[in-house]
């Protein structure tokens, strides 16, 4: 082989190892694009936390992964079968690749594992870095109550919920821990038979911690009441709306004073309590 055939088979290859290495290069970061993408997917999916936990995007930030909360659930001593002594499976896992969470954080899914609402809570004061926040289940006199745990709000589906067609059922009304608080079951007249009576779960959102236990309890094919996080559940009436009835929420809008609610467009300068107000002067 000549010197010029030499260089040209060189330079060949030079270009196909830069192709080989363009290409790996592209794939590395395809891989990185596309996990990116799949996390931002899968944080828009509702993920229940461990109790205490920040706002989720808080907690994204400060969550290291590493798994401290995961272990306390599963090692805690009510977790271990009476029978065989052995451990059970815990609530809060760790999400893997394909878990409906961010990779590596901790959530938990009711229809597998719901929380037991631990008196100690061992999950919280074991996290490094504060991402469960232990002042969230923290009363008064410094005692852990399980009863301010938020991690999420139950709703119920009154289509597929069998109590609301007048069929006898309160499984999710047994289940809860907080049963008469969290959950109570309203009798109403059942118009249809003229005889029976409907026998309704209604949640009440103070109360309620999104333990998940009745959405575990549920009877029907796929749960007719289940756990939200909060954000999702709740929907928000506005500043505007007061409760007249309600001492708490006056004080609400008393505190609102200071702030401008003026409308700066040509349509009306007035405050929205004087537009609402309208027309009811000598009352
Ligand atoms: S409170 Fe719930 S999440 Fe925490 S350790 Fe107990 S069962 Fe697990
Ligand atoms: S203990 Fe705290 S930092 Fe560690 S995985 Fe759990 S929430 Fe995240
Ligand atoms: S999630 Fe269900 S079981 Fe848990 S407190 Fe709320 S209503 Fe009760």
């Amino acid at each position: 082989m000549n010197n010029e055939a030499k260089k040209t088979k060189i330079s060949e290859r030079r270009k196909f190892f830069t192709l080989l290495a363009q290409n790996a290069g592209l794939g590395v970061m395809g891989g990185l694009l596309w996990s990116g993408y799949a996390n931002k997917a899968k944080a828009s999916v509702p993920t229940l936390r461990p109790p205490a936990a920040l706002p989720e995007d808080d907690f994204l930030k400060v969550c290291i992964k590493c798994g401290l909360c995961s272990e306390a659930c599963f090692n805690r001593p009510q977790n271990r079968d009476k029978e065989t002594g052995k451990q059970r499976p815990a609530t809060i896992k760790m999400a893997k690749a394909e878990d409906r969470a961010t990779i590596g954080t901790p959530f938990f899914v009711p229809t597998d594992v719901p929380c037991y609402m631990c008196d100690d809570i061992p999950c919280v004061p074991v996290c490094p870095t504060e991402a469960l926040d232990i002042t969230k289940v923290t009363n008064k006199n410094g005692v852990l109550d399980p009863k301010m745990m938020d991690m999420g709000l139950a709703v119920v589906d009154q289509n597929s919920c069998i109590a609301f067609w007048g069929i006898q059922c309160d499984a999710c009304y047994r289940a809860c821990p907080l049963m008469d608080e969290a959950i109570k079951l309203k009798y109403d007249k059942n118009e249809r038979t003229g005889k029976h009576a409907f026998l309704k779960p209604i949640v009440y959102k103070d109360a309620c911690t999104g333990c998940g236990m009745c959405e575990k309890a549920c009877v029907t094919e796929k749960p007719a009441i289940f756990v939200l996080p909060r954000e999702l559940a709740l929907g928000k009436p506005g500043d505007h709306y007061v409760k007249g009835w309600d001492k708490k929420d006056q004080m609400r809008i008393k505190n609102r004073e200071d702030k401008d609610l003026t409308t700066h467009d040509k349509r009306s300068n007035k405050k929205p309590v004087d537009y609402l107000n309208q027309g009811l002067e000598g009352f």
